[in-house]
């Protein structure tokens, strides 16, 4: 079992806003190479949040969310 999930997962959605310090996120990028649970869901917010911010609207669609989730889990080899 890893450590340090809830934090790694507070602070995911501020650590792609950019409002860490880089202590903070030394730390997140750290726990995410050892934990490949936090690490496919960075990977999705990440996406997620690229993806809005090409299309340039606030709320995603939520057909996109589904096919992102679907994506991840192909590229993850999850199956849930
Ligand atoms: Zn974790």
């Amino acid at each position: 079992m890893s450590s340090g999930c809830g934090h790694a997962v507070e602070y995911l959605y501020r650590y792609l806003d950019e409002e860490l310090t880089w202590s903070h996120r030394i730390r997140i990028r750290w726990h995410l190479r050892r934990c490949p649970h936090c690490c496919s869901a960075f990977e999705f917010e990440a996406k997620l949040k690229e993806l809005i911010r090409e299309r340039g609207c606030d709320e995603p669609p939520p057909e996109l969310f589904d096919r992102l989730h679907a994506l991840i889990q192909q590229e993850t080899g999850e199956i849930s």
